[in-house]
C-alpha cells in the first residue's frame, strides 16, 4: 500500500466527520537525538494535507521535533500560532501539564487533542473535558496506514478503517489481529498476511 494512499486515508477522517480543515495541525514527534537547548526543533509546512494540498485549503502544518524540552520555551513557542490540532503523545501532554491547568492550551486556540502513540488514560481525558477540547485518537501503522479511529460520538470507540485492514478479535491475550487488506476489498495472500498485534 502506497504512502500516498495511507496519508491520504488518514486524512479522509477529516471528511468523514466533517472537521474544519482550516484549523492548523500541530505534530509532535519524540526524538532521541541530542536537539537544540531548548530540546525541539521546528519545522514548518504550508498545509497539512499532503498530495492534497493542491486541492483543499487547509491550516498550516507545524512539526515539533523534540527531547526533554524545555517547558518555558516550549509554550512561548505554542503562543505563536493557533495550535488547532494537537497531534502528540499522551505522557507529552501529562508532563507539561503536570500542574493540572490546561486552560494554556485552550487561549492558544487548540481545538482537538489527537493522542498518538499511547492509550490516553481517563485521567487526562477529564482535564481535556474540564477545558471543552474533544480527545479523538486513532491507531495506524507505518505499513497498513489508519486501523481505527475514534468514534466522535461515543469516546473510546473506534470505527474500524474497513478500506485498510480487518481487525479480528483475538480473546486469547486481549488484543486485536489485524490482517492488511488491498484496496479492492479481497486479504492479500498469505505471505503478505501482517500479524502485528495491536491493542485495539
Ligand atoms: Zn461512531
Amino acid at each position: 500500500m502506497s504512502v500516498d494512499y495511507n496519508i491520504v486515508r488518514s486524512i479522509a477522517q477529516y471528511f468523514i466527520e466533517g472537521r474544519d480543515l482550516t484549523f492548523n495541525n500541530t505534530l509532535f514527534k519524540s526524538s532521541t537525538r541530542n536537539l537544540t537547548k531548548a530540546g525541539f526543533t521546528v519545522e514548518h509546512t504550508t498545509g497539512w494535507l499532503g498530495p492534497l494540498n493542491s486541492l483543499f485549503k487547509s491550516g498550516d502544518l507545524k512539526k515539533i521535533t523534540h527531547s526533554h524540552p524545555n517547558r518555558d520555551l516550549l509554550f512561548k513557542e505554542l503562543t505563536k500560532d493557533p495550535i488547532g490540532h494537537l497531534i502528540a503523545q499522551p505522557s507529552l501532554i501529562e508532563s507539561l501539564f503536570y500542574d493540572d491547568d490546561m486552560s494554556f492550551l485552550c487561549e492558544n486556540g487548540t481545538k482537538m487533542f489527537i493522542p498518538t502513540g499511547e492509550v490516553a488514560e481517563n485521567s487526562l481525558r477529564d482535564k481535556f473535558a474540564a477545558v471543552g477540547i474533544p480527545v479523538r485518537a486513532n491507531y495506524s501503522s507505518e505499513e497498513a496506514g489508519l486501523i481505527a479511529a475514534e468514534c466522535k460520538d461515543c469516546p473510546e470507540n473506534f470505527h474500524v478503517a474497513q478500506s485498510n485492514v480487518i481487525v479480528e478479535v483475538d480473546n486469547r491475550d486481549s488484543v486485536c489481529r489485524r490482517r492488511q487488506q488491498t484496496r479492492k476489498g479481497a486479504c492479500n495472500p498469505p505471505a503478505f498476511v501482517c500479524y502485528s498485534l495491536y491493542p485495539l
